[in-house]
């Protein structure tokens, strides 16, 4: 289990835990402990008070950027939902993707654990603001061991009157459903996520039509990540405003970085957005946890390009992070030091993408392939001078030919880690061996 790190020490004001709150405390997943400590569903009752337009109105004002790696505006995204017309209307879902599958990311896991409430609430009045029929969660097929629970929390917030028919006098009836996966990570795209939660075949569909227009079922729908969804009760308690006065304008409020690989404290950190990365990665995460320098940090799950040392004082928002040439993706950040081979990282990194490949398009499931043998050789002592080149020559035949990002992702790192760390890869085939003095890490090599 992760350890999750709370700040309290920090100043509460200064960081403020709006999605951690009571994470790791083994009975705050209860509606008890949620409504007496934490005022929950407060904000879901201020909600069901207001027109859905103005629930939606102080999401747009909070400024609230996806959490699941996009980082689209929450707001804006809501408001692409088809309204209901004299003539027509409209079957409208909202989908929580808890299909959290990227490597290095393990935040959403510890709400759905500890404050599985405060997403619900966050889909009552998600659901409230699009006038949603239906919600649904889907739960990474892994998560087995967290359905209970789930499902528990469900069935509170039911006999409570928050879930069901006619909620709180409005009559507006609303349920939410739990759906499992069944362990690929493919179907973390929302498209791929629609089709398996039909019955389908886990694939991504083509976009346009985005889900806003046809998503599950046909109908409009929202797939919202579960990060964001438990940052909308917050928003609304608060105010969209005064959310926005937390980060940095553009990039506000608070968002939960995972710290994993050679840091001292790796775990859980709910804080705000903008902060810089090296203060992350020191002053709270403690440094290098084996006394060796910090070569690269991954800045926002796999997909994310790597970052050196040169771009450790990044600020960590979307903008910057993109500005810099990488990601704030998912908020996963995978610290590596300076005895890590970066060919057998890179090719662990490119295994996992070609393993994941739907296999839809040819550039992704020949491109990824193609990617991890030639990686494979170089780290085998077989690599020859000129699988640089040809290495090289494969992203700018995959980026953008694709259906979904997955292929994009499998080059971010490829492309970055040739352009930082090429000399390793030259040793690595002039040597056949590590020029970091690494032992391999990965199984059968
Ligand atoms: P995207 O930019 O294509 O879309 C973002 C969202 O905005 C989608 O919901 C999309 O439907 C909506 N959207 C965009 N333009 C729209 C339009 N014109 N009309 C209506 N809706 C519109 O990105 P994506 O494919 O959803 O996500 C890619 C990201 O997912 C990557 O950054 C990657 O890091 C991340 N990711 C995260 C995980 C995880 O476990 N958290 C796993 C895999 C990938
Ligand atoms: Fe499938 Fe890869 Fe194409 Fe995505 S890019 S649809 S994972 S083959």
């Amino acid at each position: 289990d992760p350890q999750i790190y709370t700040f309290e020490g920090f100043g509460s004001s200064r960081y403020p835990n709006l999605m951690l709150r009571g994470a790791g405390e083994l009975d705050n997943w209860r509606l008890q402990v949620y409504t007496r400590k934490w005022e929950g569903y407060e904000a879901c009752r201020k909600a069901l008070k207001m027109e859905p337009a103005a629930v939606t109105a102080e999401v747009k004002a909070s400024d609230l950027r996806g959490r699941g790696g996009a980082g689209f505006r929450t707001g804006m995204k809501w408001g692409f939902m088809p309204k209901d017309t004299p003539e027509r209307k409209v079957t409208r879902y909202l989908v929580c993707n808890g299909d959290e599958g990227e490597p290095g990311t393990f935040k959403d896991r510890a709400i759905l654990e500890y404050n599985p409430h405060q997403l619900i609430e966050g889909m009552i009045i998600a659901g409230w603001a699009m006038q949603c029929r239906t919600g649904f969660i889907y739960l990474r097929g892994e998560f087995s061991w967290l359905i209970d629970k789930l499902e528990a929390a469900l069935q509170e917030a039911r006999d409570a009157g928050y879930l069901g028919k006619d909620i709180l006098g409005t009559g507006w009836d609303y349920d939410i459903l739990t759906y499992r996966g069944a362990g690929a990570y493919i179907c973390g795209e929302e498209t791929a996520l629609l089709n398996s939660l039909e019955g389908r075949r886990g694939e991504p569909r083509v976009k346009p039509p985005f889900p806003a227009s046809v998503g599950a079922f046909g109908q409009p729908t929202t797939v919202n990540n579960v990060e964001t969804l438990a940052a909308v009760a917050p928003i609304l308690r608060m105010g969209g405003a005064a959310y926005a006065e937390l980060g940095t304008p553009g990039n506000t409020g608070t968002r939960i970085y995972g710290l994993s690989g050679h840091v001292k404290r790796p775990g859980l950190y709910e804080l705000p957005l903008g902060l810089p990365m090296d203060f992350i990665l020191n002053d709270l995460g403690g440094g290098s946890s084996t006394g060796r320098k910090i070569k690269a940090v991954i800045p926002g799950g796999s997909s994310a390009p790597v970052f050196d040392a040169k771009d450790f004082d990044c600020p960590m928002d979307f903008d910057t992070v993109k500005a810099r040439g990488s990601m704030a993706g998912s908020g996963g950040m995978i610290v590596m030091d300076e005895s890590t081979c970066m060919v057998q990282a890179l090719l662990r990194l490119t295994h996992f993408y070609a393993h994941e490949s739907c296999g839809q398009c040819t550039p992704c499931r020949e491109g990824c392939n193609w990617m991890e043998m030639i990686l494979h050789r170089i780290e085998h002592g077989q690599g020859r001078p000129a699988d640089l080149d040809l290495l090289a020559s494969l992203p700018p035949r995959i980026n953008m030919r694709t259906l979904c990002p997955l292929g994009d992702a499998a080059c971010g790192p490829v492309e970055s880690f040739l352009q930082k760390f090429r000399p390793e890869f030259e040793y690595h085939i002039e040597h056949k061996s590590c020029m970091a003095g690494a032992k391999s890490i990965l199984p059968g090599v």
